[in-house]
Formats: C-alpha cells, structure tokens, sequence
C-alpha cells in the first residue's frame, strides 16, 4: 500500500483478516411513539451497503441517520421492511457488525494495547496471531509509542485512532461509524481522516460512515448516500469515483470532488430549505454553515435563495 503520509514506511506486525459483508435494506421505515402520536424519522429507506465500499450516508442534523444505524445495528427493530445481512435477516445485534459511536468506547483503566487486545481475550483468542494483528494495528494508526498509555494520556484524535484498531481487530464483516470525528478539532479531523482511509485501504473491509460533514463525506468515500430530512429517505446515491489511496489535497483541487460538492451541497441545501421555511433554527444554522464551504460563487446563489426563503 501506498503511504499516505502519516504511516510509518515499514510493515509492523500481521494485517487483521478481512471477511466483508454487505448490507441491504429493503423499504425501511421507522416511527416512534402510540398511533396517533407516531413520529415517523425513517420512511421507505431502501439501499446497499455493498461489499468491499465505504459508503458514507450524509444528512441534516435530526434527519434520522442514527435511528438508521440502531437499526443496523439491531438495537432496535425497523416499524415496516426488512435489513439482511449477507442475505440474512438482521434480528439483533451481531458480532458481525461493529458500531463505533462519537463517545469514546475506550476502557480508562486499560492501557492502549489492552484495550485494543480486549476483544479478542475476551474470546479467549488471545493468541500470537492476535498479538501480531494489534502491532500492525498500532503502527497503522501512529501509536506504537503509546501502547503502554492509558486513555486520559493521549489526545482525542488518538482517543479515536485506538478505536478505530481496537474495533478494526475483531474483523467486523461491516464496520458502522456514527459520526465518529465529530468534536475533534479541524486539523486533528483531516488526520483522521487520512488515517481512516488508510485502514480502508488497506483492506477495502465494508464500511458504512455517517457524517454531517460535507468535505468528510467527499475524501472518504467510494459511494455517497445523500438524506432527506426527517421523515428521511435516500435522496440521492453519488458514485464518487476519486481515485485512491486519496490525499487531502484531493478534496481541494480534484475536480470530480468538487462537482460532487457542489451537487451534494445543492441537495443538501434543498432539504435544509425545506424546514428552514419551516422554521426550524437546526435548519437556518446548516443553510448558515453550509454555505460558507461553497465555492464562492455558488455561496451567494444559495445565501440569496436563503433570504428569499425567509421572506416567503
Ligand atoms: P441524526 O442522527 O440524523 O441527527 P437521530 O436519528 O438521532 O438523527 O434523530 C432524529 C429524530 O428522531 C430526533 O430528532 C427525534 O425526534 C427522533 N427520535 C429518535 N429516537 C427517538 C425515540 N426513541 N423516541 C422518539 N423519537 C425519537
Ligand atoms: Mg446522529
């Protein structure tokens, strides 16, 4: 594999085994609460989460992306459709789906190779093979260094990289990330991103990543699922087709990334629009920010559209 520019040159240790899964949901909806006060977050979802991609679900604040993961998940049950998993239904949690969340998983009183080692004694799998897999693990997230550290030792970005090895080594047939960087500081986020993507590399294991983070959404993925907002559907399905193993100049300066932005950002704002006539101060914010990480010119469509908006 090509570095990316924050891995060491040198293999450590023994790349994890990757058995990939695929996901497929089927007319899922989901409401919430007594017939005739059923909140409805979810209606009619149908899509793939296909072998061997990282398919990244972007959506509005609230929209109800993750509802849709403890669905996934099988932490709770669709209200209508059905979600299998290698054409099996999904009746409640499996060891074959692994959901990283924003809160920190991490064990404080375990250093970082513990945690990461956790899993696997836990099955009684702690073998050399496993021990050989943590090491890459640790070299390919940059924390060798802090294998003996414990959690209040290292910073959030490295919170988040123990994580993702520490989930990566129980070889999840689909890993399920709930917008896993938010709260990291800008430059910590880009790190991890590189980081990320350089683990999917690696493997190409299936992922499904949940973002409200547009430039995220872009760098990371091979397939894009674009959200309503709530009740949310799949608005639309972007093939990304950038090339890899990505660089962060990518999103910056490839062309095909800011087409996608750009038609992203437009269905995305379309939605926001929606409540934001409604009301909704979630909504004003995102048309707010959203904005801003337009290309110059196409910022002043949208803030102009806005201001209509309001006066409607
Ligand atoms: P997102 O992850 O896209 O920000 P969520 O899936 O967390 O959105 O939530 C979407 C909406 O679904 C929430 O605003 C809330 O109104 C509703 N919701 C989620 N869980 C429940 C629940 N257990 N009971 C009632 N409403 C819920
Ligand atoms: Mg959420």
């Amino acid at each position: 594999m090509a570095a990316t520019g924050v891995q060491g040159a040198h293999a450590v240790g023994t790349k994890p085994r990757v058995d990939a899964g695929e996901i497929q949901v089927f007319h899922v909806s989901k409401s919430y609460g007594a017939e005739q006060f059923a909140k409805e977050v979810v209606r009619e979802c149908t899509f793939t989460i296909e072998r061997h991609k990282l398919t990244v679900m972007i959506g509005p604040s609230g929209c109800g992306k993750s509802t849709l993961i403890r669905l996934l998940a099988g932490f709770e049950r669709p209200s209508s459709g059905t979600i299998t998993i290698d054409e099996k239904p999904v009746n409640g949690p499996g060891r074959d789906r692994l959901v990283l969340f924003q809160e920190t998983a991490l064990f404080p009183w375990m250093t970082t190779h513990e945690n990461i080692m956790y899993g696997p004694k836990a099955r009684g799998e702690n073998t050399s093979e496993v021990r050989e897999q943590a090491k890459f693990l640790l070299d390919k997230v940059g924390l060798t260094a802090f294998r003996e550290k414990y959690p209040t030792q290292l910073s959030g970005g490295m919170q988040r990289r123990a994580e993702l090895a520490r989930a990566m080594i129980n070889n999840p047939k689909v890993m399920i990330l709930d917008e896993p960087f938010r709260g990291l500081d800008a430059m910590s986020k880009e790190l991890m991103w590189e980081y990320y993507a350089g683990l999917y590399e690696e493997s190409h294991r299936t992922n499904f990543f949940v973002t409200t983070d547009i430039d995220e959404a872009i760098f990371l993925a091979d397939r894009l699922l674009i959200m309503t907002n709530i009740p949310t559907r799949v608005r639309a399905v972007i093939e990304v087709g950038i090339p890899r193993p990505r660089r962060l100049a990518d999103i910056f300066e490839n062309e095909r990334a800011n087409e996608v932005k750009i038609q992203a950002l437009s269905l995305l704002h379309q939605e926001a629009m929606k409540s934001f006539s409604g009301g909704s101060k979630a909504a004003a914010d995102f048309v707010e920010a959203y904005s801003r990480r337009m290309p110059d010119k196409e910022a002043q469509k949208i803030v102009a559209k806005r201001d209509d908006g309001m006066d409607a």
